[in-house]
């Protein structure tokens, strides 16, 4: 084994990995400190989220544990802890096994994920529906695919879209145009300047997750018929969450048929991992088909496959938690509006607790936790842009009354502290 003999003593020796060349360490070193320069270098809160005890966690740090109140996760109904869920994933462990074996093509088209995603295509009202690793993914190859496949194609994309929209549509290597964010004149602008015979993609979401505002759809819809333009809708942040089954904004305005793709994730309120598109038969053939994401990777496993279903099985039938969810909403609102905490007044479940600056946004939530035992993660840039940082708050059906009062009490006591301004009245 000589050349174990010949590795470094760690203790003593610096280990010179790059020879003579660019000392590499140093520039990550240097784009590290740029990050801590800006206030935007980013802290990952470890708890461990307890079966039972949503949304109470246990916050682990250098300087113990200690439990929690969660106010930004994205399992919005707690699905994840869900009894269904948890029963069908440990079944399939034992009936199944824990991995899929390989990709889609090379023996990993196991039973479980190819009835999660005929269950995706009846929740969407589509012929199809397609599982991938993640949402991330789900947008990066279908974009990326829609505009290699479409011939002269262009994307038309909304300025806010979320990163994994972004990549793909870069990954096309199709045109790209931006419209300004829901802007509906815009957008039409923009169709009207293409050639009829082009193709034409129009990317936008409904819920915007860090804004918490909704794509009037319909009327996107309706402009994407009037100029030919196939419409993709990112539904991430509605998926389980709007419409009488769970399907999304667009079940809810009852337009979810004349939307050509449907994007959206099993992660946030289905609670389990794996991303997924819906829409015609023929599409999702060729996204299947000529997707590199889709193509050369492992499929989900069956626990995982058999947790989404019955996750997506229990929403579907039941409106009872969506209710609960969006009426803990409206008093976490009503209660921030009493406290002029200032927000993002919109329409969704996402409630947007505004700083607009990192290092005092960073500071709020740290003294969020160490105060008050509350964890709300601060979003900063690149997520958002630089000026509107954040406090992205989010509620659940777990969530109590005295939980949020005790919410806004402590972010009452932030703002005192931190000399942060009120919302002027009366908004
Ligand atoms: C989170 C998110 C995704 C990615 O979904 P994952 O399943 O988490 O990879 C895609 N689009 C939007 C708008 C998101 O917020």
């Amino acid at each position: 084994m000589a050349h174990l003999s010949a590795m470094p003593d760690l203790e003593t020796e610096p280990i010179q990995l790059w020879g003579t060349g660019p000392d590499y360490d140093d520039i990550f070193r240097m784009s590290l400190m740029e990050l801590k320069r800006e206030g935007r270098y980013r802290v990952f809160q470890e708890h461990r989220r307890l079966v039972g005890e949503f949304p109470l966690s246990v916050a682990v740090s250098d300087k113990g544990e200690s439990t929690v109140t969660v106010w930004c996760s994205n399992d919005y109904l707690n699905m994840g802890q869900h009894g269904e869920v948890r029963a069908a994933m440990k079944q399939a462990v034992d009936t199944f096994g824990a991995g899929a074996g390989g990709t889609r093509n090379i023996s990993g088209n196991h039973s479980p994920i190819v009835a999660l995603e005929r269950e995706l295509a009846a929740l969407h009202g589509k012929e199809a529906a397609l599982v991938f690793g993640c949402g991330y993914l789900a947008n990066l190859a279908t974009l990326a695919t829609l505009g290699q496949l479409l011939p002269d194609c262009v994307i038309v994309s909304d300025e806010l879209n979320h990163a994994s929209m972004i990549q793909g549509i870069k990954a096309s290597r199709a045109e790209k145009r931006i419209f300004l964010h829901n802007d509906l004149l815009h957008l039409e602008e923009i169709l009207r300047s293409i050639p009829k015979s082009r193709c034409k993609v129009v990317a936008f979401e409904s819920v915007y997750s860090m804004d918490g505002d909704i794509a009037p759809i319909a009327d996107i819809v309706e402009i994407c018929e009037r100029y030919g333009a196939m419409a993709y809708l990112d539904e991430v942040h509605a998926v389980g969450m709007y419409g009488a089954t769970g399907a999304g904004v667009a079940e809810r305005d009852g337009i979810g048929s004349r939307v050509g793709l449907v994007q959206g994730t099993l992660a946030k309120a289905f609670g389990v991992i794996g991303g997924y598109i819906a829409g015609s038969a023929v599409m999702v053939d060729a996204i299947r088909s000529h997707a590199n994401g889709f193509i050369f990777t492992s499929a989900l496993p069956p626990p995982v496959a058999e947790a989404a279903l019955a996750s997506v099985r229990h929403l579907r039938a039941s409106g009872s938690a969506r209710a609960a969810l969006h009426e803990n909403v409206r008093k976490l609102r009503s209660l921030l509006r009493q406290a002029r905490i200032p927000f993002l007044d919109g329409p969704s479940h996402i409630v947007p607790v505004m700083v607009g600056d990192p290092v005092r946004c960073k500071a709020v939530s740290d003294l969020l936790i160490e105060r008050h035992a509350i964890y709300v993660q601060p979003i900063n840039y690149p997520t958002v842009p630089r000026g509107t940082e954040r406090l992205r708050i989010t509620t659940s059906p777990a969530h109590t009354d005295a939980m949020a009062e005790a919410l806004v009490a402590a972010l009452s006591e932030c703002w005192r502290d931190l000399r942060l301004p009120l919302a002027a009245d009366g908004i």
